[in-house]
């Protein structure tokens, strides 16, 4: 079959190359000049199946309150004048019921392990190389009772098979020496050792190249206008080139992969998708010789923000903002960031060279992604990964592949139909 993926990021990419193992004749557009250079540029890095929780969970839901007068809160919500962000924002607060948020943690976690399989297994094959690290994740706490409050709901991923270490504050600074001076500042940590990290850019980049040369073409600078719909199925995509022609794709099957911009682009043929751009920011610090900074991928529980060491550069990456589809970046947030990471580590380069950087999370209230077939016979969904869409690109990119090509991904997870009546 021909297949038509919309989308370069981590999540269109994976799709194209396992779409294109499974023997299918690939073609993906996007209207960047290269891969991965929307959500999936410089995330958190980490490919983290210990993260299953969703954000949606009861402790948010306590938070929420105190979260709404805090300047540089973790999560924030700027109303706007748009239905959809109203009704996104009314789901997530049902998903943070106690069951939902369970059986969310449970199908992420199926995915994710499923994911990181398919990631080992790729790595293997093709030595495919990101500034991967295999050295797990470190989540650390300043705070006693929320380090207790972990430790109990750590007893999930326990019995999904998943290590977790308890680690007390020394252990914590043997674990990551670079905690040293602000070793009096930490309670303790979870260690959870199967973790990754790497650089989802990279690898994304190193991925299509992998894919070009299976045969999958790749449009860039190619912008996707609408999706011509008619009689329940997909006849063509209409795009428009980067000279300012407009053309038609046309193929057997169709994948929209196209990040947060999958809402706006499906509801215009009567698809809709629960997924709302969570913004998130992440600054990048060169380091040079003599820096002392994390050197294994850490998870800062109370600012809710993660590090990994991706090469020479030191990535810090948080917080998640409800308002629509703007990509200013506010200083102020990265400013906090900053702040956080030289308190913590404060010989981790220098502050005035980080870079900052913004993107959007195409997040549903769940955070469970949507995959899978639509009510239309030709057109296919991968998108709406939210916070977790590296962890989850290899496993939704060969889950894809095998639905598209009729058959049953080997994993248990609410695909789609299932997911779109909730
Ligand atoms: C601050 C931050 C930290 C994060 N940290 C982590 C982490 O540590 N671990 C993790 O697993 N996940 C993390 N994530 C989430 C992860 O980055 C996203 O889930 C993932 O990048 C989404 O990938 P995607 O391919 O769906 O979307 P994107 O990467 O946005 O790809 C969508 C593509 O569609 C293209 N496109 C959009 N509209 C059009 C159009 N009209 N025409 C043509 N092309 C179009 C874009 O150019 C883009 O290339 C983080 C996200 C943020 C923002």
């Amino acid at each position: 079959m021909k297949i038509v993926v919309l989308g370069a990021g981590v999540v269109g990419v994976t799709s194209a190359w396992y779409l294109a193992r499974a023997g299918h004749d690939v073609v993906v557009i996007d209207r960047q000049p290269a891969p991965a250079l929307e959500t999936s540029f410089a995330n958190g890095g980490q490919v983290a199946v210990s993260h299953a929780e969703p954000w949606a969970n009861p402790g948010t839901l306590r938070r929420i309150p105190q979260w709404l007068w805090q300047r540089d809160a973790p999560m924030a919500f700027h109303p706007q004048p748009d239905w959809h962000q109203w009704l996104w924002m009314l789901r997530f607060l049902v998903e943070c019921l106690p069951s939902r948020a369970e059986r969310n943690t449970k199908a992420t976690l199926a995915l994710a392990l499923y994911s990181l399989r398919m990631l080992q297994a790729l790595r293997a094959e093709t030595g495919i190389e990101y500034e991967g690290q295999s050295t797990g994740i470190l989540h650390f706490y300043t705070d006693t009772r929320a380090l207790d409050r972990a430790i109990h709901a750590a007893e999930t991923l326990k019995r999904a098979g998943i290590a977790v270490q308890v680690k007390s504050a020394d252990e914590c600074v043997a674990l990551e020496p670079a905690f040293g001076p602000s070793r009096a500042r930490i309670a303790g940590g979870l260690y959870t050792p199967s973790d990754e990290s790497g650089d989802a850019h990279k690898f994304t980049s190193a991925l299509a190249a992998l894919a070009a040369r299976l045969g999958v073409q790749f449009r860039f600078n190619t912008s996707v206008e609408f999706i011509d719909a008619r009689g329940g199925e997909v006849a063509s995509v209409a795009v428009r080139n980067d000279d300012g022609t407009d053309d038609r794709v046309r193929g057997d099957a169709y994948v929209v992969a196209l990040g947060s911009y999958s809402s706006p682009v499906l509801r215009a043929i009567g698809i809709g998708v629960p997924v709302y751009p969570a913004k998130g920011y992440s600054i990048t610090i060169d380091l040079a010789e003599g820096d002392v900074a994390p050197e294994m991928s850490l998870n800062d529980e109370a600012y809710k923000l993660v590090y990994s060491h991706l090469g020479n550069q030191l990535r810090v990456a948080g917080t998640a903002s409800l308002e629509g589809y703007n990509t200013e970046i506010d200083p102020a947030r990265c400013e906090a960031i900053v702040r956080r990471t030289f308190a913590l580590f404060p010989r981790a380069g220098r502050p005035e060279r980080a870079q900052f950087w913004t993107g959007l999370r195409p997040a549903t209230p769940s955070n469970l992604p949507c995959i899978g077939r639509t009510k239309m016979r030709n057109l296919f969904l991968n998108t709406g990964h939210g916070t977790l869409g590296w962890t989850l690109a290899c496993g939704s990119g060969a889950s894809l592949a095998q639905i598209v090509s009729g058959a049953r991904p080997p994993v248990e997870f609410p695909f789609l139909s299932t997911l779109l009546e909730h």
